[in-house]
Order: structure tokens, then sequence, then C-alpha cells
């Protein structure tokens, strides 16, 4: 293996980068980064860098220390498998080995007016310059990202509705039961759950039912999509994300895809997962690097590396952290504990009675205990 090139320029890439080179890989590596900065952490975009605390989250990437050709403001538009070749906005980049680190986009409403996103720092500066005392900010999804915003909004002044199509905040990822323990954190924003928007007009929102709700700021926080566009036509085998295996190769050889973009096989769950949180795309990125040189090295397949952490993430909102760890499925049943109202935990337990997820409010300490014993729990149900 002597080309590594690597299409994306996030977390997953600074972390493939940094353990290609730690573990002896000495050809030539190329990362491909449609945005004109160098990879940074997006965990803090929607907290600090909105709250004005900072202005930036560098990862550790040094181009020369890494010996990387990093190609900033170069954007992949294709992938010819049988040639081995990147196509770019700026020419071909051949490869004997890929990586796919395209991450994910947000999902944009219909309506022809501006709808702000936090992707990325640029739109997180956009955003920022935008939360002045006395504006009104609606922000379409009670969801970790709506949030986030609407924490850093009520900080800074401005007066926030947020429009919620589901019938608590994080209803779409906890369910209503759960979800209904964060309401009262919303005390400070007008919350209108139930509500859908139709379109995002200029100077407000349009409601399902016809009703206008005015705004000065319009921020739409309702998910992302896989970066996956620009491989339509590549043969990939791609659903809700690029389908890899438990140890993140593609179905094409030497390619790899991880992070938000990829939807990786779990043997642990008997099921494929696009997890888009931070802890999930820097674990996959520092696998696969291990994965591509050993089967450069001729290592079996039975002696790879596999990824298969149980799923970790955690929000800062309204003055709290909320972490989450595990899956929880349809048929498992939530047991939410009030007993201390401040700091509120739920456990999920499939209908065998193993603890499959966990969600604490503040209980920092709680987390590693629970996430063993949900990883118990999953290896005795596959
Ligand atoms: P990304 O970080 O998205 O990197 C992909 C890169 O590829 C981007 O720089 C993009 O510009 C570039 N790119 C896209 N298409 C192309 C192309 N065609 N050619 C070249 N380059 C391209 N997770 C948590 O667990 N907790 C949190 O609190 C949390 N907060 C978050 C807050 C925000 C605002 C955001 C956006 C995400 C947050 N996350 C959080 C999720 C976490 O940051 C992501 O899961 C992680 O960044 C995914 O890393 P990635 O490398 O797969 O993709």
């Amino acid at each position: 293996m002597t080309r590594f090139v690597v299409a994306g320029a996030g977390l997953a890439a600074a972390r493939a980068c940094a353990t290609l080179r730690r573990k002896g890989f000495d050809g030539e590596l190329v990362v491909l980064g449609a945005e004109h900065h160098a990879p940074y952490d997006r965990p803090p975009l929607s907290k600090a860098v909105l709250r004005g605390d900072r202005d930036d989250a560098p990862l550790p990437f040094d181009v020369d220390t890494l010996g990387v050709r990093f190609r900033a403001g170069v954007t992949a538009t294709g992938l010819n498998v049988a040639e081995r070749v990147v196509r770019t906005d700026d020419g071909d980049e051949p490869f004997d080995g890929l990586l796919l680190a395209t991450g994910a986009e947000p999902v944009r409403l219909p309506g022809s007016g501006e709808q702000l996103t936090v992707r990325t720092l640029d739109d997180a500066y956009t955003l920022r310059s935008r939360l002045r005392p006395g504006a009104r900010v609606v922000v379409i999804g009670a969801s970790w990202i709506g949030a986030e915003v609407a924490t850093a909004a009520l900080a800074a002044g401005c007066r926030v509705t947020c429009l919620e199509a589901g019938p608590a905040p994080l209803s779409a990822a906890l369910g209503g039961e759960v979800g209904a323990l964060f309401t009262p954190w919303w005390s400070d924003v007008d919350l209108r759950l139930d509500t859908k928007v139709a379109s995002v007009d200029p100077g407000g929102v349009q409601l399902a039912d016809g009703a206008v709700v005015t705004a000065d700021v319009v921020v739409t926080g309702v998910g992302v999509r896989p970066a996956t566009g620009w491989l339509a036509g590549s043969g990939l085998e791609i659903g809700n994300g690029v389908h890899v295996d438990e140890y993140l190769r593609t179905s094409a050889p030497g390619v790899f895809a991880v992070g938000d973009l990829a939807a990786r096989w779990s043997p642990r769950l008997g099921a494929r997962l696009r997890v888009e949180h931070w802890d999930e795309a820097g674990a996959a990125a520092t696998v696969a690097a291990q994965v591509l040189l050993a089967c450069a090295a001729g290592t079996p397949e039975a002696d790879l590396p596999v990824h298969d952490p149980v799923p970790y993430f955690w929000s800062d909102q309204f003055g709290r952290k909320i972490q989450h760890v595990g899956r929880h499925g349809p048929a498992d049943r939530a047991e939410v504990d009030t007993s201390d109202t401040a700091r509120p935990a739920v456990r999920w337990y499939s209908p065998d009675g193993g603890l499959t997820a966990w969600l604490g409010v503040d209980r920092v300490k709680e987390l590693v205990p629970a996430r063993k014993q949900i990883a118990d729990t999953l290896v005795a149900l596959s």
C-alpha cells in the first residue's frame, strides 16, 4: 500500500491519519476537505463557539508532523472503484487505499426563507453573529442540536420559540415519555409541541395548519443525512449511509467508510447502525486505519480488529449534561428514575430483562458501570 486517500476532513480523517502514522504507515497520505479549515471538532460549535466562549476547536492535525498532503477546499465529486480514483473538483486522486469520511449534511425544509443550520464552523460563526439581544429566534426541532441552539440563544438574550413536531423535546430519539422529562428545562422558551412546519419563508415560518410564526432568525435542527451524494454511480452498497462490515470495509476492496457517513454492521446487535456521534467517528477511524494496515500485511480476517462498541453520546443543554449509552429498541421498557428530580436517569430493559441502554443527567460517574452492564447484556443477546 503506497497511496492512501481520505475523502472528508473531519474528526474521522484526523484520527485515521494519526493512527496510520503511529502504526508505521510510511506511504503517501492525501486528505481532501471541502471546507477551507483544517479538521476541527464539531461538538463545541453548538456549545462554546455559539456562546462566544471560544472561536475554534482544532483537532490534532499537524500536516508536517503527519506528512499529510491536505487539500483544503477540494471536494470529492465521484469515485471510480475499478480505476481506483477519486474524482474531485480539482482533478483526480488515484489511490491504493481509500477512507470515505465525508460525514453528514443537515436536512433542510421547503421554502425560500433563510434557514440557518449548525454543521460547520462557518455555520456557527454566522448564527453567532445573529444571536443578538431581543432577536426573535425560531428553532425548528427540539432535538439535540435544537436544544443546544436554544440554550445559546437564551444566553444571548434572544426571544426563542421552538417548533417541535413530536409530543416532547428529544422525542424522536428517546420517545415521548422520556422526552417529557425535559419539557420543564424549556420554560424560558416558547416551546410548541405537536407543531409541524410546512415551509420557511422570508420573515418567518409557515406551519402545517396555515399559521405563521414571524422570526428574525430561523434555525433548522431536524436531523442530518449521510453525505453520500458524491458516491452515486460508484457501485458501493449504500442505504442509510455507506454499508460497511464490522471491519469498516465497504463492498469495494481497499475502500473503508466511517463516522456519520457509514452504516456499519454490528455483530453485537445483529443490526446495521449509523451512529452520528463523536465517540463513534473517532473510534471507527482508528480501527479502520488498523484494519487497512493489517490487510496490507496479509493478516487473516479472523485476526482483524473489529469495530463494534456500545454506542455513546452526550449533549450539554440548559446547563445540564445528558449522557446516553447503549441502544434501545421499540420492544424495550423504559424505567424512569426521578428520585433525584434535578438528575433524572432512565434505564431501558429488553423483554428478557437485560439493560440495553442508559441515560443520565449530570450522572457522569454512573456512565462507565452502565456501559459495562449494557455490553454484558448485548453479548448475552447476540
Ligand atoms: P464530519 O465531522 O462531518 O467531517 C466530514 C468532513 O468532510 C467535513 O469537514 C465536510 O466538510 C467534509 N466533506 C463533506 N463532503 C465532502 C466531499 N464531497 N469532499 C471533501 N470533503 C467533504 N456528538 C456527540 O457525541 N456529542 C455532541 O455533543 C455532539 N455535538 C455536535 C454538535 C454539532 C454542531 C455537530 C454538527 C455535531 C455534533 N456531534 C456530537 C456529532 C459529531 O461531531 C459527529 O458525529 C462527528 O463530527 C462525525 O465525524 P465525521 O468525521 O464522520 O464527519
